[in-house]
């Protein structure tokens, strides 16, 4: 079986951890990373979801914080503080810091990402295909107002830096009207047997790789089902801030506005309206009541526990995706 999934970091990372332990020998399982998150510190490229996915899978991430590296130390961080160089609220410790250095070094000789990043998933074996969205330069940036008046900071500035304390009036992933999809994104999509929404954050994540021109158009033309699963339960994200980004497109965060905002296979597109996606959506069983509106939407639906408490229950949610796709397959 050939399972495709759209990941961002933590949430995406974790779900495929748990994917990885249901899936047979011959199964194999393309991830397509988000790389509008990335940015570039200290003259290097860092591309922190593409990151947290191989860390997680090859067995490097740091579990409690859920990105960077384990064990690690922060020499080069104190260091560039002592020369007054910022900034100071990105966390990059030593280890991480070598990725850095190899992927921008790489970059500079001329490889793109996608290669760059199966050279990086030489030494991690992650046990997936990571293939970034895209090989083109796309950087989330976010427009919001305070005291210094109406400005757009980058997508790291406002989630780390400013906690996403002040509204997102706007999401804009710089460069992605002109990306080209990574090579091998668009032929996975294609001969899918399966293809997976992660809880991943379903605007500066997974949207973000489906505004990749062609992505969703590819996700909405599969011959695969489409099946996702729900980040956010009981109106609240599970980890993080996405109902700020979610507020930002006009989307309530609860379990069936995010499968209405993918939208249902069945339902067309055009005069503005992107086609819809979704053959299945999992919510959590304190959305139970949900269940009804979202399959209304032509989408199936199922209350499963949605919480990853540790692998063995992350893999019972992947479990439940495939069940369900096996169920929606036409
Ligand atoms: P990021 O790039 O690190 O923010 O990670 P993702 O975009 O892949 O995932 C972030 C989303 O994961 C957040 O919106 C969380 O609500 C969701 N999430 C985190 N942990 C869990 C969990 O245990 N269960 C579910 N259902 N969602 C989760
Ligand atoms: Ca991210």
């Amino acid at each position: 079986m050939r399972i495709v999934a759209l990941a961002g970091g933590i949430g995406g990372a974790r779900f495929l951890r748990g994917l990885k332990e249901i899936v047979g020998p011959q199964d194999e399982i393309t991830v397509i990373g988000n790389t509008g998150d990335d940015i570039h510190l200290f003259g290097l490229k860092v591309c922190p979801d593409l990151d947290t996915v191989m860390y997680t899978l090859g067995g490097g991430i740091h579990e409690e914080q859920g990105w960077g590296r384990a064990d690690e130390t922060w020499s080069i961080k104190n260091e560039m503080k002592a020369y007054g160089v910022g900034p100071e609220w990105f966390g990059l410790g030593d280890r991480d810091f070598a990725t850095h250095i190899v992927r921008t070094q790489m970059l500079g000789a001329g490889y793109p990402l996608s290669a760059v990043t199966e050279a990086l998933c030489d030494r991690w074996q992650p046990g997936v295909r990571l293939l970034p969205m895209s090989d083109d330069r796309v950087e989330t940036h976010v427009r919001i107002t305070d005291e210094q008046g109406p400005r757009v900071v980058h997508f790291q500035e406002y989630w780390v830096r400013l906690h996403a304390a002040v509204a997102a009036e706007a999401i804009v992933p710089v460069g992605v009207d002109t990306a080209k999809p990574a090579p091998g994104v668009l032929e996975a999509l294609a001969a899918a047997d399966v293809i997976l929404l992660p809880p991943s954050n379903p605007v500066v994540s997974i949207g973000t790789i489906l505004a990749v021109p062609g992505i969703r158009e590819a996700v909405a033309a599969a011959t695969a089902p489409v099946v996702g699963l729900s980040p956010i339960i009981g109106g609240a994200p599970v980890r993080g801030m996405a109902d700020k980004v979610l507020a930002a497109v006009g989307v309530e965060a609860t379990a069936d506005a995010v499968a209405l905002h993918y939208g249902g296979r069945g339902a067309p597109g055009g005069s503005g309206r992107p086609a819809g996606l979704l053959d299945g959506w999992l919510v959590d069983t304190a959305d139970q009541a949900v269940v009804a509106a979202v399959e209304a939407a032509g989408i199936s639906c199922r209350a499963i526990p949605l919480l990853m408490t540790d692998t063995d229950a992350t893999a019972a949610m992947a479990r439940e995706a495939l069940a369900l796709a096996e169920q929606v397959r036409r």
